[in-house]
Order: C-alpha cells, then structure tokens, then sequence
C-alpha cells in the first residue's frame, strides 16, 4: 500500500566520494537517519548527462570544471524515501560551499570545497521528481519495509 506522507528524493553520491572511499560512509549516514534506500546504482556521467542535470547552471563560468569534475569517476545515485525526505536530506547534505557547512552535515564534515563536495539531494519535491526519472527510469527496486516504516515512525506521522 502506498503511504501518502513518505515522499522520494535522489541523492548522488559524486566522483569525489567515491574516489575517497566514502560510499559507505555517506549511504550509512542516510540510514541510520532513518531513511529508506529504495534502489541503488553506478554511473559514469557523461557531459551530456551533466548537462541535463545541471541545466540551470549551463551558464555559469565553473560550469565547465564542474563538468569534468562530475564526469572524472562514477558516480552512485541513490532512491531515498522518508518523511519529508526532500528537506531533511537537504539539511543533511550542508550549504554548498562545504567551508560554510555546518558541522553535523556531510559536507560540513567531510569536505572542504564549494565543487567538490560530494554530495547531490534533490532541492524541492518537484525537481526530485523530475531527477529521479532521469536517473531512475524504471522507478525504485522495493517499496519500503512497513515494520521499518513502524519502527521509525509514529502512527500519525505516515497515515498508516
Ligand atoms: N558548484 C561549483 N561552483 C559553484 C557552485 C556550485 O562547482 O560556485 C557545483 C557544486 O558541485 C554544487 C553543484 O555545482 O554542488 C550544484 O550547485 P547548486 O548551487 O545546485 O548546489 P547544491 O544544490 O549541490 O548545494
Ligand atoms: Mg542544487
């Protein structure tokens, strides 16, 4: 049965993380928040993959060193699904200039730069929509495990 109040975003996890051996680290990280992983795969981007990812900063002057930096490595995307999993992974994830992230996020703990900070979440319920059919056409691989949903979660909070 679908739960109307989990919702799905996507996470990248960029080449950066993986070439520092921190896939572990950061997938443990959104699981012992508490966060469904509900498909999993790895990809090298191409340029025309950033391209689309990253349309609306196609103008930008780094644009064409955040290219070769997204398509140096592979990359993990990641199905996560929680309540209010758009804006709790966000927080998670720190300001985008890693230097400004706080301490407690991903990139205020583990990275030191505004490109290389190894990590992608969706920005709003739309583009995590938008992102996932990119990266996961075939939707996720399992639903959300319901005594996990019951464990983490009070009764009200998922409307089960
Ligand atoms: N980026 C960069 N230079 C900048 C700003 C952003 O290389 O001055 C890269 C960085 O890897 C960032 C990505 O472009 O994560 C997307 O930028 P956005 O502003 O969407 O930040 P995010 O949503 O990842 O926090
Ligand atoms: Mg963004």
């Amino acid at each position: 049965m679908t739960n109307p109040h989990l919702e799905s975003t996507l996470v990248l996890i960029k080449p950066d993380a993986v070439q520092r051996g921190l896939i572990g680290t950061i997938l443990a990280r959104l699981e012992a928040k508490g966060l469904f992983v509900l498909g999993l795969r790895s990809f090298v981007f191409s340029d025309e993959l950033v391209r689309e990812h990253y349309a609306d900063l196609a103008d930008r002057p780094f644009f064409p060193d955040l290219a070769a930096f997204m398509t140096s490595g592979m990359t993990v995307a990641v199905w996560v699904s929680g309540v209010d999993v758009v804006a709790v992974t966000r927080a998670m994830i720190g300001a985008t200039n890693a230097r400004d992230a706080a301490p407690g996020t991903v990139r205020g703990d583990l990275a030191a730069s505004t490109q290389r900070n190894l990590i992608h979440a969706s920005d709003s319920p739309e583009s995590a929509r938008a992102e996932l059919a990119r990266f996961f056409p075939d939707g996720p691989t399992v639903a959300e495990n319901q005594a996990a949903v019951r464990a983490i979660y009070a009764t009200a909070e998922t409307g089960s």
